[in-house]
């Protein structure tokens, strides 16, 4: 099982999980952030078309991860089911997509080969989701939108060989931003994004249950408050003995494909 991010941070998130069994693919595609257009075409050329997608996961409806174009563009013919939590119910038709067909996960969704667990994150008023996919050995985490670590997400991550996690934000520059203080409070107040240390903690925590990701991918880092460089500076600082397992996705340009099978635990093994 491998994932591609295709796109992630608040212009727009999608990600691409593929597995190969039994001489078939099965694809499932995290978020529709992306304008039709643009993300049938980042489809394309990883071999596959929308209404070939196992199923479409949606972490929320936010236009960052639900694009307002899929209103008109999401096919009428052979789309894939779009999974979500019950919490989330009114989400679709809100966002034009009432002719959608959902599939709601409360515990355990099975589909096709994957096993597909989901748990609600503190963000706004409605909340974001949190997904575990496992496929035979195989295994991954996909965690953003947060304004903190809640409850039983460690335990939902326990053992992923790969896990994509917010990074958001810097601290100091969010306090040092020229942001409205509203919307500082809003991202910095428990139901809004974390940090880069929050992240750090979380990474942490699970190496000391002894629960450490191979792989770990940063997601949805802030534009204008945060940087790559200070990411890898906060993690050589709070985790150096976990920085080189450390990735950050790119703001617009797909990721190298990331392994979710232990064969990840060498870092020749991506590519
Ligand atoms: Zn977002």
């Amino acid at each position: 099982m491998r994932l591609r991010v295709l796109a992630s941070g608040s212009s727009g998130n999608a990600a691409l999980v593929t597995l190969h069994e039994g001489g078939r693919r099965h694809d499932l595609l995290i978020d529709l952030g992306l304008s039709p257009r643009r993300l049938r075409g980042l489809l394309r050329a990883e071999g596959v078309d929308l209404e070939g997608l196992a199923a479409v996961l949606l972490t929320h409806g936010d236009v960052d991860h639900l694009h307002p174009g899929w209103a008109r563009g999401w096919p009428s013919l052979l789309a894939p089911p779009i999974v979500l939590r019950p919490g989330h119910g009114s989400v679709p038709a809100r966002a034009g997509l009432a002719h959608a067909t959902t599939r709601w996960i409360a515990d355990e969704l099975e589909l096709g080969p994957f096993r597909i667990r989901g748990l609600e994150l503190p963000h706004d008023a409605e909340g974001s989701t949190a997904f575990r996919i496992d496929a035979g050995d195989a295994s991954l985490g996909w965690v953003t939108d947060l304004g903190r670590v809640p409850e039983g997400l460690a335990a939902l991550m326990h053992g992923v060989r790969l896990l994509a996690l917010e990074s958001n934000y810097d601290p100091p520059m969010q306090q040092a931003s020229a942001r409205p203080e509203h919307l500082k409070r809003r991202i910095m107040g428990g139901r809004g994004h974390l940090s880069n240390e929050q992240a750090i903690a979380f990474v942490r925590a699970l190496h000391q249950a002894d629960a450490l990701p191979g792989r770990i991918v940063l997601l949805h880092l802030s534009e204008q408050c945060n940087h790559p460089e200070v990411v890898h500076e906060a993690w050589l600082r709070l985790a150096p003995e976990l920085a080189d397992r450390m990735r950050i996705a790119e703001r617009r340009t797909p990721s190298e494909a990331l392994f979710a099978t232990p064969a990840d635990l060498a870092p020749s093994a991506t590519g």
